[in-house]
């Protein structure tokens, strides 16, 4: 059996890391690195506005700073992490699917959602996925490497520029010239889902590090609620335990997939370490430190997972707790021989948990046809 530690990644020896760049910095650490530059710690206050306030990583645009200085503090502190292979719309272009090179070469993804009341952005926090759930993309290929912090921070950062100026969000939505928001809040980023590639919590110290960045105040850091955060995770037990204990106000999604360890030990392998019993425990010690609800993840998979008895034993499990349950029709996976429940089934899995009184949702299948939320877009990469 492996130890908790085991599960964290080693990059492999001679691996490059990610340029360290101010997103990944405290911002005392921010003020000692400009120091360390030979520059007055209080720029560090300036290029972090300059960042994540106006999302400018031009240093042209840095008036307040002396030209000789914008430079320095460029080179120093934003670094080049991450450039656009592309963007992929579907949906009327209500949704639009980004395709990242890291330095390293590294390829990951993240989707952008827009809702008549909302928009969500779902991002990577691995390039890859060590889980080796057999019904996700990202888990058919492995795990390449964690991503740095200011990783996590930029795929956000980029589409908060977009977003303001405009180029995503379609027309009569943008913000006007000034920076405000003239669209009753529809083009401001308000949800974040880490549903992209990878296992958040197995990236534990630089998912919670990128956490305390898009939710410290500005010029700290993005200044977005944590209410508006879901950090979904495969259940990693001692993970979860330490993330109840940080104090976030984010929401915990679990993706539980089976209500049985039989048939969860085959669809989340990392089972056979911690059973659905103690994954739901932690959860539930989540809802009490939190006070947020938690979402079980749940994707209908036809005749495998999709039981009348697995609905009603998923209830019973749930019943009076905190909980919402997220009933995913399963995307298939090139040459998957799984595929989406069929709707009566569907259906009847619906009704036996609201037989149990368990609020229930079936998502919305968003991006499906540019392959989104699944790692299948890098896949096609490779
Ligand atoms: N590793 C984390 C987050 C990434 S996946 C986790 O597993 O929770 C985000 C969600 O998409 C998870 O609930 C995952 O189980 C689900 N998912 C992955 N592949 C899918 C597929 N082919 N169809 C439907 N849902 C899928």
């Amino acid at each position: 059996m492996p130890a908790p530690g085991e599960l964290t990644f080693v990059a492999p020896r001679g691996a490059k890391k990610p340029p360290r760049h101010l997103a990944d910095l405290t911002p005392a650490e921010r003020r000692e690195a400009v120091a360390a530059l030979g520059e007055k710690p209080f720029r560090a206050n300036q290029v972090s506005r300059h960042y994540f306030a106006r999302y400018a990583d031009d240093p042209a645009s840095w008036t307040d700073i002396p030209a000789a200085a914008r430079e320095k503090l460029a080179a120093g502190l934003l670094p080049d992490l991450m450039s656009v292979v592309r963007h992929v719309s579907c949906d009327n272009d209500s949704t639009r699917k980004t395709l990242w090179r890291l330095f390293d070469g590294t390829l990951v993804e993240s989707v952008l959602m827009r809702y008549p009341d909302r928009v969500t952005m779902c991002i990577s926090s691995q390039a890859g996925c060590g889980m080796n759930c057999p019904f996700c993309a990202t888990g058919q290929a492995g795990l390449d490497r964690n991503l740095s912090t200011a990783e996590i921070v930029h795929q956000i950062v980029a589409a908060m520029r977009d977003l303001r100026d405009g180029v995503f969000g379609g027309p009569g939505t943008a913000a006007s010239s000034d920076g405000t928001d003239v669209s009753g809040g529809r083009t401001r980023l308000s949800n974040i889902v880490f549903m992209g590639m990878g296992e958040p919590l197995a990236n534990y110290n630089r998912v919670a590090a990128a956490i305390r960045r898009l939710t410290d105040t500005e010029p700290d850091g993005l200044g977005i609620s944590q209410r508006g955060i879901t950090v979904s995770t495969v259940g990693l037990v001692p993970a979860m335990r330490r993330f109840a204990d940080e104090g976030f106000k984010c929401r915990l999604a679990v993706s539980l997939h089976a209500p049985d360890d039989e048939l969860r030990n085959t669809l989340v392998p990392v089972n056979t370490r911690w059973k659905v019993r103690e994954v739901l425990d932690a959860a539930w010690e989540y809802a009490e430190k939190s006070g947020r609800r938690i979402s079980i993840e749940y994707a209908l998979i036809k005749d495998i997972n999709d039981q009348a008895w697995r609905a009603d034993l998923l209830g019973r499990l749930l019943k009076g707790h905190r909980v919402h349950v997220n009933l995913i029709p399963l995307n298939p996976t090139p040459g998957s021989k799984w595929t989406a429940s069929r709707p009566e089934d569907e259906k009847a899995f619906v009704a036996a948990l609201e037989a149990h009184g368990v609020p229930v949702t079936v998502r919305d299948t968003r991006g499906q046809e540019i392959d989104g939320a699944c790692g299948q877009l890098a896949a096609t990469e490779r």
